[in-house]
């Protein structure tokens, strides 16, 4: 059975990078029915926080990346990792060591000098017939793994294909400090042994850790998981994708104005393809995710294309819905719902142009305020010689079925009456019930209102 994991550390706030790979390694579970494991890597306590793990959660929960195990944090599994340590220890893959930060230093001091690679340089790993020197008064040792010295690590990565690195390329890396607490890659290791994880998918700058997290699990008998690296995310000028690009804080996107489900689609296209297709369910996508399509060059975030994508996706989406995430902002914008039109059915007819449910909640704001035309622009469009025709209109719309086929029907027969053309009529009629000269057909704007709400409106001026 296949279990794929996120594990992201709650050190600030979760990149759209990190929700790829969320939804990457969420697709790979459910494609095969498996479970999918959060877990919180929570071992630097300097960095971590409450507020980043919230967003974390409340991330993944907005996309609906629904974990099937977990969330388990790593410091709360502090007492397993001293007992693998404590194992190691007892076993011989690894060893006490008493070097002082200084003597380390020093050592790689010397070794740059050399023009060496830094190291460990082995003086308290444990070689048969090799006498280790005397423990240092009042020092407290840290745990070195005992890295194999030849050979090499190898693994076949499901995105970037076979890496080989030689062992002697590798550290006796620190696992515990001389406090007791266990080291990153240490924990990373025994997690995915412990949770039993089949496939890590994760970022690419996790390469480098891989051959060390791969030698403690072979030292612990351990079966190795599947390996695969995404590449990173840039911006389209080719660069790491940062806040000079735009958001990247996966919950700054709901604020923002769009919708889960075009995010999602956004994020599944963001280093795997299916053909040509561009939009596509989550269904379909989980029915279609596998490793073999994942792009080996870097993924560039396009903000353009995530805005068609949601633009698609309001277009598509249930005006009732709609109403629940656009009413508070409206409401926040100052709208006035007292004997306006129903929100609904004004987003069914304002939805189409707009990319975000901010945008459309500043485009319905005409049917929720007062309208407020400017004197120049009432001067230049309510002018005494179109007066007449627009009472007219007012006058055989007190009487009209108010739909907007007979609105259009009589609004055509007072134009042909008076020998005016369509913008004529319906820029003044803009301005006067809207306040603005931009706004969908004027039909379907005026019967949105009730009747005696444009009428009044109009009269206000005639
Ligand atoms: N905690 C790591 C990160 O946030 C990910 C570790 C992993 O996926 O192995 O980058």
């Amino acid at each position: 059975t296949v279990r794929t994991r996120f594990a992201p550390s709650p050190t600030g706030f979760l990149h759209v990078g990190g929700a790829r790979t969320a939804l990457f390694s969420w697709a790979y579970a459910r494609h095969f029915g498996g479970q999918f494991i959060l877990r919180i890597e929570d071992t630097d306590l300097e960095r971590s926080t409450p507020e980043a793990v919230q967003a974390i959660i409340d991330g993944m929960q907005w996309l609906g990346l629904q974990h099937d195990e977990g969330p388990f944090y790593q410091m709360q599994r502090m007492d397993r990792y001293r007992e693998v340590v404590a194992k190691m220890l007892e076993d011989g893959s690894a060893y006490l060591c008493y070097s002082s930060p200084e003597e380390v230093e020093a050592m790689r001091e010397r070794q740059r000098a050399a023009s060496e690679k830094p190291r460990y340089d082995g003086t308290w790993r444990p070689e048969p017939g090799k006498t280790l020197p005397a423990i240092p008064e009042g020092r407290k040792p840290v745990v070195r793994f005992r890295n194999p010295t030849d050979g090499e690590v190898t693994w076949n990565d499901v995105v970037k294909g076979s890496i080989t690195i030689a062992n002697r390329e590798l550290d006796d890396l620190v696992i515990a400090r001389p406090d007791g607490t266990p080291t990153y890659n240490f924990c990373v290791a025994i997690d995915d042994w412990d949770m039993k994880i089949t496939h890590v998918i994760r970022g690419d700058d996790h390469v480098n850790n891989t051959p060390r997290q791969i030698n403690i699990l072979r030292a612990l008998g351990a079966e190795l998981p599947q390996y695969g690296h995404l590449p990173m995310i840039h911006g389209t000028d080719g660069q790491k994708l940062s806040k000079r690009h735009g958001a990247v804080s996966v919950t700054d996107y709901p604020e923002q104005g769009y919708l889960p489900e075009a995010m999602l689609n956004y994020l599944a296209r963001l280093g795997w393809s299916h053909g040509d297709d561009e939009i596509f369910s989550m269904e379909q996508f989980v029915q279609w995710f596998d490793l073999d399509h994942l792009t080996k060059s870097p993924a560039q975030f396009n903000f353009e294309k995530l805005d068609w994508l949601n633009n698609h996706y309001i277009k598509q989406a249930d005006n009732a819905r709609l109403a629940e995430f656009v009413r508070p902002r409206l409401e926040a914008l100052g709208a006035r719902f007292d004997g306006a039109p129903e929100l609904p059915a004004v987003l069914g007819l304002m939805k189409d142009r707009i990319n975000t449910l901010n945008e459309l909640a500043a485009a319905a704001m005409l049917f929720y305020r007062e309208p407020a035309p400017q004197a120049d622009l009432l001067a230049q469009h309510l002018t005494d010689a179109i007066k007449p025709a627009l009472a007219q209109f007012a006058e055989r719309l007190a009487a009209v079925e108010w739909k907007k086929e007979a609105v259009s029907g009589v609004l055509k027969e007072v134009l042909a009456a008076n020998q005016l053309k369509m913008p004529q009529l319906a820029m003044p009629l803009r301005l006067l019930i809207t306040g603005q000269l931009q706004t969908p057909s004027i039909d379907a704007v005026l019967v949105l209102f009730d009747r005696d709400v444009v009428l009044a409106r109009l009269k206000k001026y005639l």
